[in-house]
């Protein structure tokens, strides 16, 4: 017998988890958020060559390259270049699941970000939330693939926890020479 599973428990959001949500999808609907994307945009060329090998040619002239992908079609396509590695990504890419209720079905997700250069969340921590909407909605983005993406916040969130630790060890000491004192 299989060991028994956990039923699942329904967490509620926190009422800061609901607002969160709510401003980042409206950031996505903010103007100089979309055109980000807009002038990341590669218009390409797509053309089949056997199996699941397409050559790639981009329309501004630019070099021609071959990805692997079972699922990509001929012809007109988009594409987005990275601001950090430069190479052209396509916004959704196919992937068999390898876990969960949909393990071993074909699934989509997003290939490029649109990330804030400056972080919504500053990585020395938490200011108020007048100074995360005012960061969320005027700091400068740029479009990230997948993989830069994914290094830039593990950076960011390694200065965070630095940042962290360096506020309790301040605290701490603040603590300890007061104790001193009295
Ligand atoms: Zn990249």
């Amino acid at each position: 017998m299989g060991r028994a599973k956990k039923p699942k428990v329904y967490k509620p959001p926190t009422l800061d988890e609901s607002v969160d949500k709510k401003l980042r999808a409206a950031c996505q609907k903010w103007p100089p958020f979309y055109n980000t994307k807009k002038l990341a945009k590669v218009f390409v060329t797509v053309t089949h060559l056997e199996g699941e090998l397409f050559q790639v040619t981009p329309d501004n002239g630019g070099e021609p390259f071959i990805v692997a992908d079972e699922k990509l079609k001929s012809g007109a396509r988009v594409m987005y270049r990275c601001n950090y590695c430069s190479l052209l990504w396509f916004d959704k890419y196919w992937f068999i699941a390898q876990s969960g209720k949909n393990k071993g079905k074909w699934r989509k997700s997003s290939m490029v970000a649109i990330d804030h250069i400056e972080p919504a969340v500053p990585v020395t921590g938490w200011e108020s939330w007048d100074s995360y909407i005012d960061r969320l909605f005027n700091n400068e983005t740029q479009i990230l693939c997948r993989g830069c993406h994914l290094l830039k916040s593990t950076i960011e969130n390694t200065e965070r926890v630095h940042a962290r630790r360096e506020r309790k060890q301040a605290e701490l000491e603040n603590k300890e020479s007061k104790e001193e004192h009295s």
